[in-house]
């Protein structure tokens, strides 16, 4: 852990749609989205897909008492299923607090996550992780403020059954996480370039190249080019790509790296275990 100031970035899940391990998508890893935020002493998630299990192993190898905030972009299975598999939720002694603000009014994340554990889908009901795991609902929009220092600025994303998109703001550095959302050609979406307005970071939804967007025209995702075009328009530092098509293999990311680092050098594709730090 490094200096109170730190912001860091460690990605344990890159993946959109589905898991997809194997021998031809090592490199850039097989799991669905993750994204650990350290914040001086703080630790904040992005998203609980099934990098979430790995993190949570290694959380309690370290030893120390678990104390994080999971903040959620939208419940889509891909990005809930590694919770039950997240092993510091069923030790005792350890804070979970996770938040969502897609759901309301009609819903709630507590609702939406019990029923994902719910017999016969999954034998250990969500109730017995409870008093150590809490659900927060706030409105897409809303500014958060967890912990002193650390402030969250949330707007909403374009995907089916919603999105929320993430500015993390702690000791003057900023990071956006948005996935998922699908662009609308021809028009940078507002709502994106307020909240990403001269980030430090900008983790985008990159499911497909701008090539093979037509062919999945309302699926509810972007494309790498969008994001260099977002990243410029906005000032953002430094662009991820991520939230990869599973059918994306290592040779293709590749591929997707060297273009994107010609068009905008510094581009990043994100990759399980990297590290950022803005
Ligand atoms: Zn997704
Ligand atoms: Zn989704």
């Amino acid at each position: 852990m490094g200096q109170s100031a730190d912001v860091s970035i460690r990605f344990w899940g890159v993946r959109g749609s589905i898991a997809c391990p194997g021998p031809d998508t090592v490199r850039y890893g097989g799991n669905t989205s993750c994204v650990e935020i350290r914040c001086g002493e703080r630790l904040l998630i992005m998203d609980g897909g099934t990098g979430l299990r790995e993190l949570g192993n290694a959380l309690l190898a370290a030893g120390e008492a678990i104390d994080v905030d999971l903040f959620y972009s939208h419940t889509h299975f891909d990005h809930i299923c590694g919770l039950p598999f997240f092993a510091p939720c069923y030790a005792r002694g350890n804070r979970i607090r996770l938040w969502a603000g897609h759901l309301l009014p009609d819903n709630q994340l507590e609702t939406v996550l019990y029923g994902m554990m719910m017999a016969p889908l999954f034998p250990v009901p969500i109730t017995l992780l409870d008093p150590q795991v809490s659900f927060t609902d706030f409105r897409c929009g809303a500014t958060l403020d967890p912990h002193p220092g650390i402030r969250l600025r949330t707007g909403p994303l374009n995907h089916p059954n919603g999105a929320t998109g993430y500015r993390i703001e702690h000791a003057g550095k900023s990071v956006a996480y948005i996935t998922d959302t699908e662009h609308r050609p021809g028009a940078l979406d507002q709502a994106i370039l307020a909240l990403v307005d001269r980030a430090d970071i900008m983790i985008y939804d990159s499911t497909y190249t701008d090539a093979e967007y037509p062919a999945h025209a309302n699926w509810g995702h972007s494309t790498w080019q969008e994001g260099v075009r977002l990243a410029e328009a906005a000032g953002v530092g430094t662009l991820v790509v991520f939230h990869h098509d599973p059918g994306h293999d290592d040779a293709f990311m590749d591929g997707i790296a060297e273009a994107a680092e010609s068009c905008r050098p510094g581009t990043v594709v994100a990759r399980e275990g990297m590290v950022l730090r803005p």
